[in-house]
């Protein structure tokens, strides 16, 4: 899931004070928390609020779409309803502000989420982690499931760095060495001989430049 966060109240206000009517998108997709109409609901009431304690009397209208970052979804869904809007705002990740971009290339639209990384929900502690840093050369094969890239703070491809005390990182005490739980695994399945092939440093032509595509 994109794990996002949504921007001070003030900073939102000040992308959208030059309008008087917008309309606020949310996403049923996998944003996470989940940013769907209930919470576009919500925001949109509390801008309502904060424009007029600003002295400025917004018409916040709000809808959703089943995924933003679907062009043909988001076209359809919010086309039939921007007659009298002056600007747009996402409650999705960075993609679904981009697609509303593409879509609707006349109207302004402004990002009411930071989009953090590509996270898992951890339960117990209420929290989501990063588990891929969407590098463009998986090699989750060589490390037991576990990306240490995302996981491990110095993104090392041959560890452990030799740091870790008990089985959590040097770097944050709080964390598990994503390292530790590699050599675990790979003993557990018989496999620790993968660590005694030194991987190479990364072949960035083989990583995807920016403005990459995917045929
Ligand atoms: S190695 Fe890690 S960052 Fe790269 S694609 Fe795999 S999970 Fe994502
Ligand atoms: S202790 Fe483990 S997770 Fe932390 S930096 Fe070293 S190898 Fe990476």
């Amino acid at each position: 899931m994109i794990v996002t966060s949504q921007k001070p109240l003030d900073e939102i206000l000040s992308f959208i004070s030059p309008y008087n009517v917008v309309l606020l998108a949310g996403c049923d997709g996998c944003t996470q928390p989940p940013r769907g109409l209930r919470e576009a609901k919500t925001l949109g009431q509390l801008l309502e609020l904060g424009g007029k304690l600003r002295g400025k009397d917004f018409k916040v209208r709000v809808t959703t779409s089943p995924k933003q970052c679907d062009s043909y979804l988001t076209l359809t869904t919010l086309e039939p309803q921007i007659e009298d809007v002056e600007a747009i705002l996402s409650l999705a990740c960075g993609l679904g502000v981009q697609t509303i971009a593409q879509v609707l290339p006349d109207l302004p639209v402004f990002p009411a989420q930071d989009t953090l990384f590509i996270g898992a929900e951890m339960r117990e502690e209420g929290s989501f982690e990063e588990r891929c840093a969407a590098c463009g050369h998986c090699i989750l094969d060589l490390t037991a499931g576990i990306c240490p890239i995302a996981r491990c703070p110095k993104g090392l491809l041959n560890g452990p760095c030799g740091g870790s005390v008990n089985g959590k990182c040097e770097v944050d005490s709080e964390k598990d060495c994503a390292w530790d739980l590699i050599v675990r695994r790979l003993e557990k399945s018989g496999r620790l001989s993968l660590l005694e092939e030194i991987q190479p440093p990364r072949d960035f032509w083989r990583v995807p430049r920016p403005g990459r595509v995917r045929e």
